[in-house]
């Protein structure tokens, strides 16, 4: 017969099981305080409420996988994962199946970038995407960027755990994005970038140093790698709500303060500049010094001034003029400026070194390069040797969103209090030196970021480490966070429900739907949010009248 409109008949037993309080508020209260360091802290004071932080998931597992990726690697005794390496394919199958336990939809875009969607009550609805990257730098600590990933997933997991998955306001969707390093092809947020549109088609064709282009790697992985379907990955931002990242902070600040979380103000606005210094080498014997233009004389007073500058703008800069626009206070807790690379060729004639210059403020940063240019130049000239100063690299500085950050600060202090009671400090505001792929996504749509304490600061070395309570509190705190987009409006449910279903006063279930299979997953979390108190048993009857059951 016919099942265009098959009637289902439902019967529900339900069973009145102990609720499960999900207020973590109760942690506050009693003689059970712990302070942090959470490392070594007596968690709980009976099994029931440990249950309600989920440290299977959210500490062990976590920490478990963050392990086991950073092991994935390129190189034997170091860890290393760039752009869609051999290591960097078998870590997308590891987290696309961590997705995919975690309840999530799955898939790999054009560039590499992992997807895990989960849907929730609007399919339609703009997405909160939360995402950080897969690929490390050469000899990488375990963290920086995965981090990000696992707990997003974990805290995923939990809801799928706790039947609440479907009971999402809007779409969650975590991204594991391919490229934020830029290692291989010295091109940052290759994969981020993709998705915010911020990046031409032309990516395609950057080389990495034998000449292979970002082109020929996407092919030779069975990806399109056309312009097409480049340009494709570019998300709506009309389908999309915000952006969140959890990162390492990747400095000293957190662990000063003794707390394991952070709310990120803003991304530093950065400059990278290659100064050159010609002169004479002149013979180290003949040479007197009173005639002598050595270059790498001249370039050490140039790093030394600098440092001065930066150490003490407010004794530089003058705040009139062009420079205008910025405050001295703005400078103040975020201006570092240091030099990475220094060589020179031949011999000592000519010197080079790279300045990068960072703040928040890019009308400071801007007044800074002048100021520091300007006294380049002069010095150069006492000294008799010729100076050039190449701009090759800027970004401006993001800040975060102030409504995402608030809705950040309260999920992180929740999660706190869920771990250790009462605190007394609050989450601490920071500002991000580094560079995020949230940079990249604040083209797209509004973004936030939580940093997570790491030991010493230190990152981009086998000696970055979490605490393994610190991953867990993260975890927390993105569950916090997804928990205020679950809806608790009755009639929303209601009304969502009615379009699937009746229910009458035996709690008989009625439902016209074309077929039985597309709706059994489907009803099991639809039902779980009438009754999430109860325990539910279903038996499906079709209109042949057979009967099978199905324990919720
Ligand atoms: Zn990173």
């Amino acid at each position: 017969m016919a099942t265009r409109n098959m009637i289902l008949a439902f019967h529900i037993w339900t069973t009145e099981i102990e609720s499960h309080s999900r207020e973590y508020d109760s942690w506050g209260s009693g003689n059970h305080k712990p302070t942090f360091p959470l490392e070594g802290m007596e968690i709980g004071d009976t099994e029931e409420r440990e249950k309600d932080l989920f440290p299977d998931i959210l500490r062990e597992e976590a920490v478990s996988r963050l392990n086991q990726l950073g092991k994935v690697s390129d190189a034997d005794g170091h860890l290393e994962r760039t752009f869609l390496s051999p290591a960097s394919k078998r870590a997308i199958n590891l987290v696309r199946s961590w997705m995919e336990d975690a309840g999530l939809r799955t898939w790999v875009d054009q560039m590499g970038n992992v997807h895990g969607r989960a849907a929730g009550m609007n399919s339609q609805a703009e997405a909160l995407l939360i995402g950080s990257h897969l690929d490390t730098v050469i000899d990488a600590g375990i963290f920086d960027g995965p981090l990000g990933i696992v707990c997003a997933v974990s805290a995923l997991k939990v809801l799928k755990i706790s039947g609440k998955l479907g009971n999402l306001k809007r779409p969650i969707e975590v991204i594991a994005f391919s490229d934020e390093e830029g290692v291989r092809f010295q091109s940052t947020f290759l994969g981020s970038a993709a998705i915010a549109g911020t990046r031409p088609a032309s990516a395609l064709q950057i080389s990495d140093k034998s000449g292979v282009t970002v082109q020929d790697v996407l092919k030779e992985n069975s990806f399109d790698a056309t312009e097409e379907s480049y340009l494709q990955l570019k998300y709506d931002p009309r389908s999309v709500w915000g952006y969140i990242e959890v990162h390492i902070e990747q400095g000293p600040v957190l662990e000063s303060l003794g707390l394991p979380l952070g709310v990120v103000k803003g991304i530093a606005g950065q400059t990278r500049l290659k100064v050159t210094v010609r002169g004479s080498q002149g013979h180290a014997g003949t040479v007197p010094m009173s005639m002598r233009q050595d270059p790498m004389a001249a370039a050490a007073e140039l790093i030394v001034l600098l440092e001065s500058i930066c150490k003490h703008p407010e004794n530089f800069i003058s705040y009139d003029g062009h420079c205008n626009g910025f405050a001295a206070e703005s400078l103040a807790g975020s201006l570092v400026c240091t030099v990475g690379e220094i060589s020179s060729w031949p011999g000592a004639s000519n010197v080079t070194f790279t300045v990068d210059l960072r703040t928040m403020d890019d009308m400071a940063r801007e007044a800074i390069i002048f100021e520091l240019s300007n006294r380049m130049y002069q010095t150069c000239d006492r000294r008799s040797v010729s100076c050039m100063i190449e701009r090759k690299h800027d970004a401006g500085a993001v800040m975060c969103d102030t409504g995402l950050s608030s809705e950040l600060k309260l999920a992180a202090n929740s999660a706190l209090k869920r771990i250790a009671g009462e605190i007394q400090d609050e989450v601490p505001v920071l500002m991000s030196g580094a560079g995020h792929d949230a940079m990249a996504m604040s083209h797209l749509t509004k973004v936030g970021m939580l940093f997570v304490r790491c030991r010493g600061g230190i990152s981009h070395s086998p000696g970055e480490h979490v605490l393994d309570d610190d991953v867990w509190v993260a975890g927390l705190a993105i569950l916090a966070f997804l928990e205020t987009n679950l809806s608790s409006d009755p009639d929303m449910k209601a009304n969502l429900l009615s379009n699937y279903l009746t229910i009458d006063q035996d709690r008989r279930i009625s439902i016209s739907m074309q077929y039985s299979f597309m709706v059994t997953k489907y009803l099991s979390e639809r039902v779980m949010l009438l009754c999430p108190t109860k325990s539910v048993q279903l038996a499906f009857q079709n209109s042949r009248g057979s009967i099978s059951a199905k324990h919720i």
